[in-house]
């Protein structure tokens, strides 16, 4: 029988802001980061469950401490009794009746329990031998709705309702499988397009982007409108009318602003802005959304939990649902709210960058495909060519399209030369 024997934490940092690399409106000058957790067993097998949260520096080491609360729950349990049970072992983390306090289910200590979710889960599709993806899309619908935590939901998104979109899409799944593995799945590039870049940089990365088969590309916007309409000038001038150009404020502006700084963008033909306003404020979204329509409003890389992405959804103020793999509870709430958006029939177009984050949320849009929404309609994952080159499984995108991943785990595996070179002091 083997157990779970440590928790092991890293604070670990790279220098991103002196390249000025994921800059915008709001994020001048971030240092990709990620409060990583390590999970060893006693397990003859050797493997270890690995996960983490990505920040952007500063209050990285808050992060790492919150992870460290989380010891007590997990050090000591039977290794193959908790991963079959990883919705029981979601509702004791979410639900402890003291550390809910420092939420409920938002913020530093919901994004530890997604981090420690996820490693469990790494660890489960490596004891399986076969990549997350391949895992979530074998279970039964059964299987899957044990696995989710219906609170607050059921007025949106019952169990009933998730079974019955499930098994709908069952029959579907090994020829949507085929498809994934010869084709892979549709990316859209963020790199041309950060504030900080000047405007030949952001030519010749736009350029680039096409060279290298992408059909979508995101600028940032937000800091000052004449800049925007000239850089979107540039972009659309070298893309031609058909590539996809979105935008992202990154929670920028007040609803006034949001909505004539969108409309004076428009007229570049946008696929979407991004982040409008506040990601708590879901009133103001649907007020911008039906304003600026038909451009679609997205948002998701900082929504606290399913709950809002419910709210979101109800109130029509987003149609583009961008989540991510650590900002949530795991891999276990990503499913609730893969579920919600098939539910209203809004397409997910996952949040990726950062550090290790195009590694993890592959997978969640692939089991999407495969066995949720089994569309691909609208749906495309972000890509950011940066640190891949850390990471034991990195992504593999080309002409534009992830390819699925063949490793097992959930691709959240950092090299330990790269933890030790870039653990923060
Ligand atoms: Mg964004």
């Amino acid at each position: 029988m083997a157990r779970i024997i440590a928790l092991q934490t890293h604070d670990i940092r790279f220098p991103t802001s002196k390249t000025l690399d994921g800059s915008d409106a709001m994020n001048p000058d971030p240092d990709y980061s990620a409060s990583y957790v390590r999970l060893r067993t006693d397990a003859a097998d050797g493997l270890e469950g690995h996960g983490f949260v990505f920040t952007i520096g500063r209050g990285n080491d808050v992060q790492v401490a919150a992870l460290r609360a989380l010891e007590g729950h997990l050090v000591g349990r039977d290794v193959a009794e908790t991963l079959d049970d990883l919705g029981g072992v979601w509702r004791e983390l979410v639900h402890d009746s003291q550390l809910r306090w420092l939420g409920p289910e938002k913020g530093i200590m919901h994004m530890a329990i997604g981090a420690a979710v996820n490693a469990l889960w790494d660890l489960k599709a490596k004891r399986a031998g076969v990549p997350l993806w391949r895992l979530l899309s074998s279970l039964s619908p059964e299987e899957i709705v044990d696995l989710i935590d219906f609170r607050y939901l059921t007025d949106a998104l019952t169990r009933e309702d998730a079974l019955a979109l499930l098994r709908s899409a069952e029959p579907g799944r090994a020829e949507r499988e085929t498809r994934l593995l010869a084709q892979g799945y549709p990316a859209y590039t963020t790199t041309p397009g950060w504030l900080g870049y000047d405007d030949d940089k952001l030519a010749k990365l736009c350029r680039e982007a096409i060279e290298q088969g992408f059909t979508h590309i995101k600028l940032k916007v937000g800091a000052d409108l004449d800049d925007d309409l000239r850089r979107l000038r540039i972009a659309r001038d070298i893309c031609g009318p058909d590539i996809k150009i979105a935008v992202d404020a990154n929670q920028r502006w007040d609803v006034a602003e949001a909505i004539r700084w969108t409309k004076a963008l428009a007229r570049f033909d946008i696929a979407w802005v991004e982040e409008p306003t506040s990601p708590d404020d879901v009133l103001a979204h649907a007020a911008i959304a039906k304003a600026v329509a038909p451009v679609p409003v997205a948002t998701g890389e900082h929504i606290a939990n399913r709950v809002v992405f419910k709210q979101l959804l109800q109130s029509g103020g987003l149609s583009v649902l961008q989540l991510d793999a650590t900002r949530v509870a795991g891999v276990n709430e990503n499913i609730a709210i893969l579920l919600l958006a098939a539910k209203f029939g809004v397409p997910v177009c996952p949040h990726a960058g950062g550090v290790g984050l195009c590694e993890a949320v592959q997978h969640l849009a692939m089991f999407d495909f495969v066995a949720v929404s089994g569309s691909l309609d609208g749906r495309v994952i972000e890509f950011v060519d940066h640190l891949h080159e850390h990471f034991v499984t990195p992504v593999d995108v080309r002409g534009g399209r992830y390819l699925a991943p063949a490793a097992p785990g959930a691709g959240t595996e950092m090299y330990p030369t790269s933890i030790a070179e870039y653990t923060h002091a």
